[in-house]
């Protein structure tokens, strides 16, 4: 068989898979036998993993879904927080990646330290475009591989990976535990390319190098409040546009997406009492009624259906979010 960067397309393992065999794959791309010069399958995986619950109903992602959140995390990563992501070896050389993200850089003037969210949308498109077409041939192959191909089938030239039913069931059972041994591998492999300076909160470096900025939150909520009621979606009690909340109705900390169909407008005690909880089972009817509304009025970029919404709700309580949070007051 062809080493899998090498690959052009492939089809995953079509037969049943017994929970130790799925476990045995992410064991083997974590082990130190599948050996990488470069953070790239780490960043591809949580590209992925990003991505679980924006598939459409045959489980695929296009490339350019998943390879604007790889630019994204490399982007904030290397430029934003100074960190290598690639062994330098003697002649001290960066990896492509690196010298993309350096390149447009330089490119569009843009200061050091500025993080992805904050770049213009055309920049923010351009680089995405130069990274994916860069990457995908040394990426998507060799996650393919690594892990056994048992995760998902590919094209090059169609732009698409398209995860198996089985792994995906898998992936989303145990979300955080692969996303925490992802980090975990990720931070042993950077400390080991990297300067003892740059590396302090590197965890958190990682988890949070596709957090959004306040800005974005900001467009969301002016669009949510011009379009329903000015009224907490939890207690009922009036909101004022200075006054009001974003609420991510599952949590940023497991999603880690941002998509409207899960944002709802909070009083901000609701919003601080809420934090890192889910919301009582009461309110999956009233949000899927809400995104209804945002079909209907041409907000539909993404918005997930109720029964989707239910299953991520259950997965996220199976990954430990079992904490339920109820408002004082109730105005389903
Ligand atoms: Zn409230």
């Amino acid at each position: 068989m062809a080493a899998g960067y090498q690959l052009k397309k492939a089809e995953y393992v079509d037969r049943p898979l017994s929970e130790d065999e799925m476990w045995s794959a992410f064991a083997y791309l974590f082990s130190s036998k599948s050996h990488n010069d470069t953070s790239y399958k780490y960043g591809f995986l949580k590209a992925i993993i990003d991505n679980l619950y924006n598939t459409d109903d045959k489980l695929k992602l296009n490339f350019d879904q998943l390879f604007s959140k790889f630019a994204e995390i490399y982007w904030n990563l290397v430029l934003k927080h100074h960190i290598k992501q690639k062994n330098p070896g003697k002649l001290d050389r960066r990896s492509r990646l690196e010298t993309i993200l350096f390149e447009s850089q330089e490119k569009y003037n843009i200061i050091e330290g500025i993080p992805f969210e904050s770049l213009a949308c055309d920049m923010r498109i351009d680089i995405c475009k130069r990274v994916k077409s860069d990457c995908k041939n040394n990426v998507v192959g060799a996650l393919y591989a690594d892990l056994g191909g048992l995760f998902y089938s590919f094209s090059l030239s169609g732009e698409w990976i398209q995860l198996n039913p089985r792994m995906y069931e898998f992936a989303c059972k145990h979300k955080v535990a692969i996303e925490k041994l992802n980090y975990y591998e990720w931070a042993r492999f950077l400390e080991r390319v990297n300067e003892d300076n740059v590396i302090d909160h590197l965890l958190s470096k990682i988890d949070e190098s596709t957090m959004r900025t306040r800005s974005s939150l900001a467009y969301y909520r002016d669009i949510l409040f011009e379009e329903f009621e000015n009224k907490c979606f939890y207690c009922g009690k009036r909101v004022t546009r200075d006054k009001v909340e974003v609420d991510h109705f599952i949590p940023w900390s497991f999603i880690k997406d941002d998509q409207i169909w899960n944002f709802v407008l909070a009083c901000p005690e609701c919003n601080n009492m809420k934090r890192d909880k889910l919301a009582q089972v009461d309110f999956l009817e009233k949000i899927s009624e809400r995104n209804e509304i945002l079909i209907e009025r041409d907000h539909h970029d993404n918005v997930q259906p109720a029964k989707r919404i239910k299953m991520i709700y259950n997965w996220a309580q199976r990954n430990g979010y079992n904490e339920i949070w109820t408002p004082r007051k109730i105005g389903v």
